[in-house]
């Protein structure tokens, strides 16, 4: 959730930073205690009654959240629902012996360094490359023939299966002072048709991974290596277009679903089956043993219903503001109580901007869009769930996905690509389960 959007002339970038993290936890439980099934903070999980979030959503808004799914509907499901979780688990944290500070909810103890030496820089683009071969039948290869601006740039050659070029990929993952933090995609050149002739495309990879020093390679954290796959995704988006217009192609699609083939790939990354493949000791070629793999697992499950309230909050907030019909002269504080009482926000938790920092919504371009993060995840988890239901690397599934999302662009609405791939439109329980709300 904490990638960034960024503009640039014709170009998009996606990009992302690192969330600020907090020095504030409870360091007496651990977190194997705090994610066990079992522990009574967990057991909300299988409380949950759809029929009963239905009838709120359908008594609160007035909205049949059966039929109708645009994102402020489901999102409001959504919130509904973890909030639902959340009043439980108050009232189950009244019970239990330690007094538990909800701050405690902010971190996590997954140890950096004795996860770097299997996530090696190399390794994990040859997981990257594995997935795109797997999936669409790609294949990368290293061009030393082209030139590139940089000696720490590598540049790739993408062909089909066939051997046929699909475009140039260039990777350029080291800091240096020139560069901005962060990790995203750029476009040297977009693809288009011209005269019945296909341009293909020039697309970029940007990352600030640990540079090698001595005999040490760049080793990354888990969370770099889910930044890879990611950006990997918005590069398969550009790579895979096949548009007549290039106002219309690879990456050119609304905010709220620009994040969909990056934000897709993560799946991959994590899962047993592929994780296994390119997650291997750099010195000793050891496969990451599965007690790092459920550290990671746990890591990612942790402190998700803390993280998506606050956010929901601020995606509400965001809309309250942009849904203004008339210009007001308010008390922000007021704005903002009234409207996260509307949602019914529990004092325990706060909006994760106040009105006058949220420069995404006022500055930042997102006016009324901040739900864009979620509402991704709604859709890459539903779209993940075909691969889930039909096998990892399934070819028609993968077909429908490179055609209607990946080499679609912009051509059509969102919602009529994505049901055009999936054959429905997304649901939320997907979403829900991965992270961890529902079983
Ligand atoms: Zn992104």
């Amino acid at each position: 959730m904490s990638q960034n959007l960024h503009y640039s002339g014709d170009n998009i970038m996606m990009g992302r930073q690192s969330p600020p993290q907090s020095k504030l936890f409870y360091t007496t439980v651990s977190l194997e205690e705090r994610v066990r099934k079992d522990h009574p903070l967990r057991k909300i999980a299988q409380v949950v009654d759809f029929d009963f979030i239905y009838g709120e959503v359908e008594g609160r808004y007035g909205i049949n959240g059966n039929v109708s799914v645009a994102p402020p509907v489901i999102l409001k499901m959504m919130l509904l629902l973890i909030l639902y979780n959340v009043r439980s688990e108050r009232e189950l944290m009244s019970t239990i012996p330690e007094r538990l500070d909800w701050l405690w909810f902010l971190g996590y103890d997954l140890d950096d360094e004795i996860i770097r030496p299997y996530f090696k820089l190399e390794n994990v683009r040859d997981g990257v490359f594995y997935v795109a071969n797997q999936l669409f039948g790609l294949q990368f290869i290293e061009r030393t023939d082209i030139p590139k601006y940089h000696p720490d740039v590598t540049v790739f050659e993408v062909q089909e299966a066939d051997g046929a070029h699909v475009g140039i990929l260039y990777t350029d993952y080291f800091p240096r002072a020139s560069k901005r933090g962060g990790a995203w995609m750029n476009s040297f050149r977009k693809q288009y048709h011209k005269n019945g002739k296909m341009i293909t495309p020039i697309i970029c990879n940007v990352g600030n991974f640990t540079k090698p020093t001595g005999d040490k390679p760049s080793l990354l954290t888990f969370e770099e290596a889910a930044t890879m796959f990611h950006e990997f995704g918005h590069a398969l988006h550009g790579l895979l277009s096949d548009c007549t217009y290039r106002r219309l192609s690879g990456t050119a699609v609304p905010r709220d679903f620009v994040e969909l083939p990056s934000q897709i790939m993560e799946n991959w990354a994590l899962h047993p089956e592929v994780i296994k493949i390119y997650a291997k000791h750099y010195q000793t070629g050891e496969p990451i043993p599965q007690e790092l793999l459920d550290k990671i697992n746990n890591a990612r499950l942790f402190n998700l219903g803390f993280a998506t309230v606050e956010y929901l909050a601020a995606s509400f907030l965001d809309m309250d503001w942009h849904t203004l019909e008339e210009p007001v002269e308010k008390d922000p504080i007021e704005f903002e109580d009234q409207s996260m009482e509307k949602i019914g926000l529990i004092p325990e938790i706060v909006v994760r901007y106040r009105s006058p920092y949220f420069s995404h919504i006022f500055s930042g371009g997102y006016s009324a869009g901040y739900y864009s993060y979620i509402w991704a995840e709604v859709l890459d988890a539903d779209a993940f769930e075909a691969f889930k239901q039909k096998g990892l690397f399934d070819q028609e599934t993968a077909q429908a996905l490179r055609k209607h999302i990946y080499s679609a662009g912009g051509t059509d609405e969102p919602m009529e690509l994505y049901k055009k791939f999936r054959g429905h439109e997304p649901k939320v329980e997907p979403l829900l389960r991965r992270k961890g709300f529902i079983e």
